[in-house]
């Protein structure tokens, strides 16, 4: 027994080192990344469900290292956020997603949205209000264009917070809560945000109809959704299954590998904009 405890606990400590090796690492490599232009931004269709037709696209970051390969975004955002490397990143991320989007209104008939991911860091920053202001006066963007996408970890910051959402909403901008029901916080912030859409987690669509409790709570949300006057997103629509509930179940907008995954702009601009 003894013997095993001994083990267990080597077991442990090789692994949080090997946790705490690949974090330094990420961070090494972060913090040359944004000058060597090692980030990418792809983009994922989301689709009327009424009319089945593209009407946005959310923005989803990638980074490519020659060191670590591509890392995924739920690795390296986390790192990001911790070391304050999310302020200049996100600046970017603003900036690249809104000069893309500007150029596509410019080359094409039919002006999408851009659904960016903003994380609550970014959100505190004094100056952040003014960073979008500029990011879409720098290229002659049309505010009402722009979705921020908002977690519930808001709910922590409270009364400061809401007061920049509705300098935000003064500007044009529309916000969606994005990551809707994962959560902790109570229901109650959603008449205290000034909130225009809120997105479903995916973690309640995929598979949702081979289990009832998923589907009564996708039911659910659009409801109140629908009382409180909110547009609903949902993410993680992979069958047509899926479709056809949150059709029939009145959701507004779909995103989701039934119809794309997040794509590189060559693709996206000649799969979604039917442009090269
Ligand atoms: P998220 O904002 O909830 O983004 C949706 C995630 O679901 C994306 O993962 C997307 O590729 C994935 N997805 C889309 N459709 C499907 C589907 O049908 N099935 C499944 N299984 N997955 C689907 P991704 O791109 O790996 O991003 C992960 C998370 O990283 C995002 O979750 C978001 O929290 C964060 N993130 C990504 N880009 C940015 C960014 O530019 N800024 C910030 N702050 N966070 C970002
Ligand atoms: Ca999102
Ligand atoms: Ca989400
Ligand atoms: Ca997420």
């Amino acid at each position: 027994v003894k013997e095993r405890g001994k083990n267990n606990y080597q077991l442990f400590t090789s692994e949080m080192q090997q946790h705490f090796y690949r974090k330094m690492m990420l961070e090494k490599q972060l913090r040359t990344a944004l000058d060597n232009e090692e980030f990418e931004l792809y983009y994922q269709p989301i689709i009327d469900v009424k009319t089945n037709e593209i009407i946005a696209m959310e923005s989803l970051i990638r980074w490519n290292n020659e060191v670590l390969g591509q890392v995924t975004p739920d690795e390296f955002i986390s790192v990001m956020e911790e070391t304050g490397m999310i302020i200049p990143i996100g600046k970017w991320i603003l900036t690249t997603a809104i000069a893309q989007t500007a150029r596509w209104h410019n080359e094409t008939n039919k002006p999408l949205k851009i659904s960016i991911n903003v994380s609550v860091k970014q959100l505190l920053e004094s100056t952040f209000v003014e960073n979008v202001k500029q990011a879409i006066e720098n290229a002659s963007f049309d505010a009402s264009y722009v979705v921020l996408e908002i977690t519930e970890s808001i709910a922590m910051y409270a009364e400061s917070m809401i007061e920049k959402l509705y300098a935000l909403k003064k500007q044009g901008i529309s916000l969606s809560m994005d990551d809707f029901g994962t959560g902790y916080s109570s229901l109650s912030y959603l008449n205290k945000y000034p909130l225009d859409s809120l997105k479903i987690d995916k973690s309640f669509v995929i598979g949702m109809n081979q289990d009832d409790e998923n589907k009564a709570l996708v039911k659910t949300i659009i409801a109140i959704a629908k009382q409180l006057d909110l547009k609903v997103i949902a993410e993680g629509v992979e069958g047509a299954e899926e479709y056809e509930f949150l059709a029939e179940i009145g959701c507004d907008y779909a995103q989701g590998y039934l119809y794309s995954r997040p794509l590189p702009v060559a693709a996206f601009k000649a799969q979604w904009l039917s442009i090269n």
